[in-house]
């Protein structure tokens, strides 16, 4: 496959929707995506296959086994080969935007390790992880929805995973401003009409609308995001008017 995601994590079975629907259930079918889970629990060897240790300094909660975890790491690499990038996905990591997700497409073989628990020993994070990356502010109580969220946006950029119908490339984010809105039938819902331009057939009329939009959205709801562009000639000038 052109991108192959290992997964470390104590609930496989999580992944088992994620990865049988929708684009994402496509592209694993089609062979463009492939994610393999390895599960701690399957490297323990004791009777109750413990998977989680207590932390020393005391206090609540518990984190996760080093033994197990570790080699599932290693054999995570065992299929990915050595030189997978190792990403652990955490609340302290590097906050995930488009222009992440673009640089984790280009790298083939990539490890998510999904934490639990309190986390991970911070010495597995030095000597095992390239990279922490946090979906956003907001504690979850595990990795595996942060995995699924990098790999579904990783997975769009895949060439061929999105259809030409529903290409990336207008997407908001993917040149830096938000997307403008839509409509489909009917022409009036509830009194409320579908703007002209977009029956009008003038395609270049309809591109400037639109860009127009995204221009206006980004400003009322995102300012933030304007600060960093380098805006064409064009949108410069629409963002004049
Ligand atoms: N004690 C950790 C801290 O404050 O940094 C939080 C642990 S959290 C309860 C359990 C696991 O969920 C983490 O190890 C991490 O893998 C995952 N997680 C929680 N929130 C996340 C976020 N915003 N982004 C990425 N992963 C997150």
């Amino acid at each position: 496959p052109e991108k192959w995601f290992g997964v470390v994590s104590l609930f496989p079975d999580m992944f088992a929707p994620f990865t049988q629907q929708g684009v994402i259930g496509r592209a694993v079918k089609s062979g463009k995506l492939s994610v393999d889970t390895f599960n701690p629990r399957d490297f323990t060897h004791d009777r109750h296959r413990t998977v989680d240790d207590r932390p020393y300094g005391g206090g609540p909660g518990m984190l996760m086994m080093v033994k197990p975890l570790t080699d599932a790491i290693q054999a995570a690499k065992k299929v990915g080969g050595e030189n997978s990038s190792v990403i652990y996905l955490s609340p302290q990591g590097k906050p995930l935007d488009q222009a992440g997700v673009q640089r984790l497409a280009g790298i083939d073989r990539t490890i998510l390790i999904c934490g639990r628990y309190e986390g991970i020993d911070e010495r597995v994070i030095e000597s095992h992880v390239d990279d922490e990356v946090s979906i956003g502010d907001y504690v979850l109580s595990g990795g595996e929805l942060p995995a699924m969220v990098l790999m579904d946006a990783v997975a769009r950029l895949v060439p061929g995973v999105l259809g030409h119908k529903a290409s990336a490339v207008e997407d908001s984010f993917t040149d830096g401003l938000l997307d403008c809105p839509h409509y489909t039938r009917p022409e009036v819902l509830d009194g409320q009409s579908v703007p002209d331009v977009l029956l009008s057939g003038d395609h270049e009329k309809i591109r400037q609308w639109r860009l127009m939009q995204s221009l206006g959205r980004t400003l009322l709801r995102r300012p933030d995001l304007l600060n960093h562009l380098a805006l064409t000639e064009e949108q410069q000038r629409l963002l004049e008017i």
